[in-house]
């Protein structure tokens, strides 16, 4: 299975992660309850997360959906993506609870909520065929696109990330659907505009301008906005000067910062 390289800042097991990417209200977060490990015997071989991660990838949609997820293309898409296999390893228990978790360099892998929610809002009665990412991250929200997005165009800036993130998406089903760049998603993708839906995996005090001038007509962008407070804000373009901004979810991501770090 596919296994990120061990990056320079990757914390170990009992790391608590800081609280990114993720809702700040909302219901409760709970840890699944994984069954007890039957005892070990010589001849039994050893724990296996990929046998297993079906089932605790079901209750995590499962959970979704309790929480008001109700797009079955972002909820299938969920059920597909091995979540696990975007994280280190020591964390790839944790891959299915409700949290957001470390990939290194200060960054998170978005807690899974925050995925299903902003996924279903940026194509709620759409059926977009061009999406773009800024902060890829580890590439696990543009592998969750990529199950019912024909073309993702995804962007990270840091080095490291965007390197862990071909390594993760070579290993996946969504492999030639997923194009990903290097460099400052803050400029988004000109050459690839207008996009059919945008999708923004860390907080600007205010949203590039230039992404919004990428949107296509009638097509959403959905991202967080804020430093201290932050807001998942939705723009969608009405017109081909004409933008309407709604305020949803108070949440806490990763900052959205200019240029790239090598
Ligand atoms: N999409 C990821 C979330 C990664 S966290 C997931 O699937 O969970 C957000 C990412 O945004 C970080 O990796 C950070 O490096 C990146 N980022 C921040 N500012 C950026 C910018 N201007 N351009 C591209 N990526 C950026």
């Amino acid at each position: 299975m596919p296994r990120r390289a061990s990056a320079g800042s990757a914390p170990g097991p009992g790391y608590t992660p800081a609280n990114s990417n993720t809702r700040i209200q909302g219901p409760r977060p709970f840890t699944l309850p994984v069954p007890a490990p039957a005892a070990a015997s010589a001849t039994a071989p050893p724990p296996n997360l990929g046998l297993n991660s079906e089932r605790l990838r079901a209750l995590m949609v499962q959970r979704l959906r309790e929480q008001g997820i109700a797009d079955t293309r972002v909820l299938a898409a969920m059920q597909a993506v091995a979540r696990h296999d975007f994280v280190d390893q020591g964390l790839a228990s944790r891959a299915y609870e409700d949290a957001a978790l470390p990939i290194g360099f200060g960054q998170t892998i978005s807690q899974p909520w925050v995925v299903a929610y902003m996924l279903s809002v940026m194509c709620l009665g759409r059926e977009p065929a061009r999406v773009l990412e800024v902060g890829a991250g580890c590439g696990y929200q543009a592998a969750v696109l990529a199950q019912f997005v024909p073309e993702v165009f995804a962007i990270e800036r840091v080095r490291g990330l965007y390197e862990q993130a071909r390594l993760n998406l070579a290993h996946t089903r969504a492999r030639g659907r997923v194009r990903l760049s290097f460099g400052d998603g803050m400029q988004g993708l000109e050459r690839h505009a207008p996009f059919d839906g945008i999708v923004v995996a860390a907080a600007g005090v205010k949203i590039p301008e230039t992404l919004l001038s990428q949107l296509a007509v009638g097509a959403r962008l959905i991202a967080p906005e804020g430093s201290a407070r932050q807001r998942l804000i939705l723009i969608e373009r009405t017109g081909l000067a004409a933008w309407r901004r709604q305020e949803l979810e108070d949440v806490r991501f990763v900052p959205l910062r200019p240029g790239t770090q090598t």
